[in-house]
Formats: structure tokens, sequence, C-alpha cells
């Protein structure tokens, strides 16, 4: 008895030393992941097309992965083109094309008086948060996360978040408006600003965080504009509305609850410490190939 029992306990040390060194991997995806995708499947929101085609299941390694990718070569309806294929679930491919009906198209049509036609972003990567070893995983890992690191417009412009976030006034603007309205759509929103990964893209997710929290960093100064045009369009209402009605149901604590002190343009932080590694323009698909189609960070 004895002994077996001390079999059993080499056993299960030999095991764990195994699963450390990634031989074994027994993660698993949480729960509400795959509930959230089969949820979000059954509504029907997205909708196969030449841009938006579906691929096998990602499992694994480890948590890795999604029930049903969509490999998608453009967003809302094939009117905006991405540069470099996308891979996203359920959520969040239904929840960026919202995002840009929403709150990108209205504010290229407010500062720049022209639809943004491309993105340039990254999408899934089984990876943990900033590639720390043995961190989080990050939600790219589940294809419940986009970065997005610039904007081109119908007229060929390019509003590259890195340059733009400092750069001239209507682009600082545009990235703002944009900025303070995707916490509204999405539950982890990250800037240039928020901590060094982030310097040079919008890192957008669509995490469960505990208490319904949002995350919207950096906190920033900004009047946006488009909400201002919402509501003088609007009848009115016998309640005044809650200035960040939801994302699904959260506001963006950090805004509302304490506004920056520093001037509009001076978000501290958000030095470049190290060059990240940028996504580059896989052409085949394979989803478990390795490759960079997020930028480092969350
Ligand atoms: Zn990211």
């Amino acid at each position: 008895m004895r002994r077996s029992g001390l079999l059993l306990a080499i056993a299960s040390g030999v095991l764990a030393l195994l699963s450390g060194c990634g031989l074994f991997n027994f993660e698993r995806r949480a729960a509400w992941r795959d509930e959230a995708e089969q949820a979000c499947l059954s509504s029907k929101s997205v909708k196969i097309s030449a841009y938006v085609e579906p691929a096998r299941e990602i499992s694994g390694p480890g948590a890795c992965g999604m029930l049903q990718p969509f490999r998608v070569a453009a967003l809302g309806d094939g009117t905006v083109g991405l540069t470099n294929k996308a891979v996203l679930g359920c959520p969040m491919l239904t929840g960026v094309d919202q995002w840009l009906a929403d709150v990108v198209q209205p504010a290229a049509a407010l500062y720049y008086g022209a639809p943004v036609a491309e993105l340039r972003a990254g999408s899934y990567s089984c990876r943990s948060v900033n590639n720390r070893l043995g961190g989080p995983k990050s939600e790219h890992a589940f294809g419940n996360a986009m970065d997005v690191m610039a904007f081109r417009l119908a007229d060929g412009r390019e509003i590259n978040v890195e340059k733009g976030w400092r750069g001239q006034p209507r682009d600082q603007e545009f990235l703002r408006e944009v900025f303070v309205g995707s916490c509204r759509h999405f539950t982890t929103v990250l800037g240039p600003g928020s901590d060094a990964q982030h310097y040079n893209h919008f890192h957008l997710d669509l995490a469960r965080h505990s208490r319904g929290r949002v995350i919207c960093k950096p906190v920033i100064k900004f009047e946006p504009r488009l909400d201002a045009l919402a509501s003088r369009a609007a009848t009115p209402r016998p309640q005044q509305p809650a200035l960040y009605p939801s994302v699904a149901s959260g506001a963006n604590p950090m805004m509302l609850a304490q506004p920056s002190e520093e001037p509009y343009d001076g978000e501290a932080e958000g030095e470049v410490e190290s060059e990240p590694v940028m996504p580059t323009g896989p052409r085949g698909f394979d989803p478990f190939a390795p490759r960079p189609p997020a930028a480092v960070g969350r």
C-alpha cells in the first residue's frame, strides 16, 4: 500500500515535470470561450462570403484555438480589406465588423471625409500575453483579439497608429476618436502609452475580465465628437443617457472615473523599449504554421 502510494507520487511527479517541459500540455480552454463561440455561431451574425470563409477547427497546442475559425480577407461585407488575412472567431469577427460600422467609418467620414478601405492588422497567434514564458494566454491565442497598426483611406492616405498618435492634429484626433469608441465595443483596448508593447498599435479583444471590467488604457483626455453628433441627432429622451452605455454592458470606468490630468497629447509612458515583431504577410493559410500575425503585446 505504502509502496503503491510512493509509485503514484513518483509517477505524478514525472508527469508534472513533463507537462512543465511542454511534452504534455493539459491546459484547456475555459468553458465560456466555446459557449460564446457557439452562441455567436447560432446567432448567424457571420456571413460566409468571398471575403469570409470558415476554416477547420484549431485545437491546441494547449488551450490555443477555437471551434470555428474564420479566415477573413476583408471586413464590412468586403468594403474594408486586410493587408494580411485575419483568423478570427465568431465573437471577435462580429465585434470588429460592428466597431467598423459604428466607430471607424463615422470617424473617418468626420475627420477625413473618406471611408477606411483597408486595415493593417494582426489576429490569431498561439502565444502568451507579451510572449512571457509560462504566462497567461493572450486573447490572440483564441481568435478573440485583433491588433490594428494602420488605417488606409479610400483615397490612399494612411493613418498609422504609431506615427499618428503623436502626429498631425487631425490624425491624433481620428485615432483618439477610434480609441475612445473602441472602449464601447471591446473589453480590452490598449493603445500607445498603455505599456511598452503597444506604442504602435491598438490591441482590441473580448476577454472576460473579473466583475465585468473593461480595460481601456491609456486614460486620455479627449472629448469624442462622434458622441456629441450622435446625441444631437437623437430625439430628446426623458432621461439623460449614460455617457458610455456599454460594451455589452460595461462602460469605460477608467475614463469616467478618472479624467486624465495629462495634456491632450501627453500620455505618459509608452516609450519604445524594444522593437516588436511586426506581422508579415502570409499568403497561404495554415492555422498551425508558425507565423507572426499579431504584434507583440496582449
Ligand atoms: Zn494584441
